[in-house]
């Protein structure tokens, strides 16, 4: 079946006590049991929800993966896939990651006496020259947020399978309908499901996807025991947007497109990194990895300054963080999503003060042109 169908179809069978075509929001924290250990299946909303249970089903499905897991938010999905290594442990975390990935890491994931080092994973040489080993895990973002490379998820799923680590992406940039990594060889796929799954910048979710039955065991042992799951309502939510996934990511990519041919031709904007554009350094391999390259665009101004004057001129893009809702955000990386990056980190990325990012919504093309146009010329 295609990607749409399943996501209109998987998980979303009609309700069996009402017939209810649309899944209902099972908003109960627990169940009636008929007798001592005579349940339905569901005994205490932690540990089982029928509307988490469903959107779950519907993920796995479109990530091509057997196991899926609603978490409460991306941070808590990835969370949960770092219970998979213990103390003493080793991960190669990709260099160019989420900020919140990194102050994970950084802050809360050292002092449990994980180890990691960050690697710069777009060549994929770069993974294998950084193994140790004690490296358990491979854990890469693709494309990256804000700069947009590229990592060749077979490549680094080869050579980290031939040292016996684990990979994972985090696909929250793709969506399940650009990038399916578990079909590249990747074994875990993380989302923030708060950006394009659920698309509507209504709700706060995430979730980890995978094939391999001990961790998803485990994954699912630890979804209990610490209890960050995502709540029936906004499972509800995740489940509506998906039913949409694939005609909004079209729009996202169509008018993605758009706007990064015109930012690339602008006189005051000296570079744009969209993986679409012939002139991104992957371009090859994203044709060839992605089904599209979806709506992140970001672009250099040259100075604080100049960024300044476009974030506060536009009008109908939204001056705000997040990404991936249906209308077009505007932000600053090195002030906003990535201030918690040191400011030399930064400055080694790439993520200069004048970097400005865009999250093209689904509007139409030519009013986001034009208001990037006049914040540009202002
Ligand atoms: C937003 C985001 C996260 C974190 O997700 P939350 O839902 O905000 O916890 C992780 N990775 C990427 C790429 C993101 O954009």
């Amino acid at each position: 079946m295609g990607f749409s169908t399943v996501a209109i179809h998987a998980g979303n069978e009609p309700d069996s006590a009402t017939g209810a075509v649309s899944v209902p929001i099972y908003q109960t924290s627990t169940f009636a049991q008929d007798a001592l250990g005579e349940h339905k299946g569901y005994e205490y909303a932690r540990t089982q929800n029928p509307t988490r249970a469903a959107l779950e089903k519907n993920i796995a499905a479109l990530e091509g993966a057997d196991f899926g897991f609603a978490f409460a938010s991306g941070m808590a999905a990835t969370d949960a896939v770092l219970k998979l290594v213990k103390a003493g442990d080793h991960v190669l975390l990709g260099d160019n990651t989420y900020g919140g990935t990194y102050r994970l890491f950084d802050k809360v994931l050292s002092r449990q006496g994980i180890e990691f080092d960050l690697v710069d994973s777009t060549d994929a040489l770069n993974v294998e020259q950084g193994m140790k080993p004690n490296t358990k895990m491979v854990f890469v973002e693709t494309p990256t947020n804000p700069l947009m490379s590229v990592t060749d998820l077979k490549a680094v799923s080869e050579i980290s399978h031939a040292h016996g680590a684990v990979v994972v992406c985090d696909n929250t940039f793709m969506s399940s309908y650009l990038q399916r990594p578990i079909e590249h060889g990747v074994d875990i796929v993380v989302h923030s499901t708060t950006k394009y799954m659920n698309g509507h910048s209504d709700s706060v979710g995430g979730f980890v996807a995978l094939n391999d039955e001990k961790n998803a065991e485990w994954i699912g042992f630890v979804q209990n025991s610490i209890g960050a799951i995502l709540s029936p309502f906004d499972s509800f939510l995740v489940l509506r947007g998906t039913k949409t996934l694939a005609v909004r990511m079209e729009r996202h990519d169509l008018n993605g497109r758009a706007v990064a041919n015109f930012l690339a031709e602008h006189p005051a904007v000296s570079e744009v990194y969209y993986p679409g554009l012939t002139s991104h350094p992957q371009h090859e391999l994203a044709k060839r990895q992605q089904d599209g390259f979806g709506g992140m665009v970001s672009f250099e101004t040259g100075s604080l300054e100049n960024a300044k004057k476009v974030l506060e001129n536009v009008k109908l893009l939204t001056l705000a963080e997040s990404l991936g809702g249906v209308e077009s955000l505007i932000s600053h990386p090195a002030t906003m999503t990535h201030a918690a990056v040191p400011f030399e980190t930064r400055q080694k990325l790439g993520i200069t003060d004048g970097l400005v990012r865009v999250s093209v919504g689904i509007e139409d093309a030519e009013d986001l042109i034009a208001d990037l146009d006049q914040a540009l010329s202002a």
